[in-house]
Parts: C-alpha cells; structure tokens; sequence
C-alpha cells in the first residue's frame, strides 16, 4: 500500500491561525478596546425572508407521503436548472439544460473536476491566489506554473504566448483582489486557449457584486468561451449560502477532446461519486431567482458593498493605492510606506484594533498588500474606518 506523497508537498497554511493567534493574544491584554474585524470572508447577514419560507415549505413537503422526494438527480432538479438557465438569458447567455449541474459550492467543483484531467496537464494558476486552485492540483501531482498578478498589470495578467498551460484558472471578481477582467482583456485568454488547447476554468463566486453593465458576469458573454471553458458558481455569497451550501458548474456541450466530451465525463463522474444537493436546499436556491428572492439578495449584496465604499472612500481620501472595492466585496490595499504585510497587519491590530488579511498568505505578489473585506456590519466598518483615517492622516 502507498499513500498518496503529493500530500507531503501541500504547505501548511498558518494564515488564519496566526492571525487567531495574534487576535486572542490582543485581546487578552487590550480589554479596553473593542476589536474590528475586516478579515472576514464569510457573509454575516442571514437568509432572506424568501428562502426561508422556501426551505420551510420544502420540509413541509418532505413531511407528507404525496411530496417526499427520496434520491434526487445527482446533477440537480429540472426547476432550480431553469431559473439558472433564465439567470443566464439576462446577459445573452444561452445554455441548454444539460449543460448546468447542481453542486454543493463552487469549492468541491473546481476540486472535482480535476478528475476529468490527465495528472501530466500542467495548470496556470496567478499569483495571488485562493489557495483552493493550487492544493487541489498539488493533490493530483500536477505542475503549477504562476502567472505574476501584480501592480504592473493592475492584478489582471494577460496570457503570454511563451507560456504554456493545459488548464487556466480565473477568478473574476477576484479573491483576494477584487480585481474584475473586462471583456476585452477576457477575450485575450479564451484566444489564447482556443488557440493552444487548453481549457479555462473561470471562478464566477463574486459575479452578483458586479455593477457595472459592461463587465462579464460569465465567461460565456465572451465569443468562443463554449468550446474552451468551464464555470463555477456558487449561492455562497450571492445569497449567504455559505452554510447552506449550493453552487452550480457549467460545462458546455462543445467542450470535447479526443473525442470525449467533458459533458457527458462530468455527468457520469457526478452520478458515480456524488450524490446531489438536498431536494431542500435546492428548492431555497430556487427561491433567489424569484422576483422577491431577487430584491432580497440584492438589498444584502447593497448593504456589503456599501461597507465596501465606507472602505473605498476612505483610502481614497488618504492616498492609499488599491484594486477592488467596484464590483467585489474585497478591498486590496497597498501597505502605506511600502510596510510588509505581516508589519502592517501588526500596526492596524496594536494602534486601532483593526484585523484585515496580510496579502502574502495568498502568494508572494501579496507582499506588501493587504486585504480587507465588506462582510462586517455597517457601523463597524464605519468605526473601523474611522481610527485608520486618524491612523493615517
Ligand atoms: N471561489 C472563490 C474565489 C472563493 O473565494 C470561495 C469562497 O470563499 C469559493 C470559490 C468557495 O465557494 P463555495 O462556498 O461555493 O464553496
């Protein structure tokens, strides 16, 4: 018997626990000041009014012999499907029923799908990084190879012809960034994919904070994305689904190579390891694409992204370089005097009690940046905001 040795080579992420750690040490000897936290990345608001009443009648209905569902479609129920299927129509994107499978997060996905994929494909991954892209292809053995995102290039690398890779990551809006590709800039990767055979897998997670008109909510608003990319999203911060978990990935009947179609590869490998999303669940998810679920969301995404102006506007004021903010719930910020991240998440915590995220946990581009987020209250962000202005001015 052997185990599976990539494991060895998976870094350890301290991120998190130490900045547990250094919050709790604060903590214990700053009793006097309340602590801010602008490092959360998960949604505090809770379900809106329409889901619940969705999810309470799906119990109802689970609770009378005439109604009881048992197993479910692995790849989701016909109903949630459709409202995805209209979802998409809103910005002239068509997709056939059978092209959209239910899952449990985007997270599961883009770690699932990399059982379609022959372990020699090298992946292109940018720097920084959400960490789930990188382990999940360490896991497999696979080769990595980092694409800058940096200053320069605003966060957005663009490809290049001298760089090779099978399989292309893109998260847009961006984690940790909150940088957004436009569609032009989207264009040049589904060219360049199309061009070398590759396939790019596109993180949409953030598509419901995006204002502007003009940019891609999904890859497929780009001409050619149906024969060389596959979409994952998710209801985790769409709808604050993070606990009640449900996503959905899109894999266009185009996509087939050496004569297998990656369509029918993800069918059969869902209906073999996966067993569906709760018939439940389902019936919640449907509920945000009602007109009430819709106005619902949307007062909730308002209020993070108010927070996320609270954030903008003041290091706006004060100077303070950043990408985000627009269109993402992520606000990523240069450290003032070229700090390092770890010495500027040190200052915030020690003179204001602030805790954001030290940028070079997502990759070494993160050094000397930093994110925060919009996912606190309004008040909080507010006070929070307020002692990094006196900090600062
Ligand atoms: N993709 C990105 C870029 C994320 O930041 C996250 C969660 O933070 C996910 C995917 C995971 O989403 P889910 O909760 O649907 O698994």
């Amino acid at each position: 018997m052997n185990v599976n040795k990539n494991y060895k080579n998976l870094n350890e992420s301290y991120l998190f626990s130490n900045i547990a750690k250094k919050v709790n040490d604060f903590a214990l000897k700053n009793s006097d000041m309340e602590i801010i936290k602008l490092g959360i990345g998960d949604v505090t608001l809770p379900l809106c009014p329409a889901i619940i009443e969705a999810l309470h009648n799906a119990v109802d209905e689970m609770a009378r012999k005439e109604t009881f569902k048992g197993y479910g479609p692995e790849q989701g129920y016909d109903f949630l499907k459709t409202s995805i299927q209209n979802y998409y129509k809103n910005f002239e994107v068509s997709l056939d029923l059978n092209e959209i499978f239910i899952s449990d997060g985007a997270k599961s996905d883009l770690g699932n799908i990399l059982d379609l994929f022959d372990k020699d494909n090298s992946c292109l991954v940018p720097d920084p990084v959400y960490p789930v892209y990188v382990d999940t292809n360490m896991m497999a053995g696979r080769r990595i190879i980092f694409i800058d995102a940096n200053e320069e290039n605003e966060f957005l690398p663009l490809p290049n012809e001298k760089i090779k890779a099978d399989l292309i990551y893109i998260c847009s809006p961006n984690n940790p960034t909150g940088a957004v590709y436009n569609k032009e800039q989207l264009k040049k990767w589904v060219d360049y994919a199309l061009k070398n055979n590759s396939i790019i897998l596109f993180d949409s997670a953030y598509e419901s904070f995006i204002d502007d008109n003009n940019l891609p909510r999904s890859i497929y608003e780009i001409e050619g994305a149906k024969n060389c990319a596959i979409e994952f999203c998710s209801f985790s911060k769409t709808a604050g689904f993070t606990g009640t978990r449900c996503g959905y990935t899109i894999v266009p009947k185009e996509l087939v190579f050496d004569n297998m179609s990656l369509n029918k590869m993800w069918l059969r490998r869902q209906t073999t390891k996966f067993n569906g999303v709760p018939y439940i669940v389902q019936k919640a998810a449907a509920a945000v694409f009602t007109e009430e679920g819709q106005k619902q969301i949307h007062e909730n995404l308002n209020y993070y992204k108010q927070n996320a102006k609270v954030i903008s506007g003041t290091l706006d004021k004060l100077n303070i370089k950043y990408t985000g903010g627009k269109n993402s719930p992520y606000i990523w910020l240069k450290c003032p005097n070229n700090m390092n991240s770890w010495d500027f998440f040190d200052l915030l915590l020690n003179k204001i009690g602030v805790v954001g995220t030290p940028g070079s946990g997502f990759g070494k581009n993160g050094e000397n940046w930093f994110r925060l987020t919009s996912f606190n209250t309004l008040e909080k962000t507010q006070e929070a905001m307020e002692r990094f202005y006196n900090l600062f001015k």
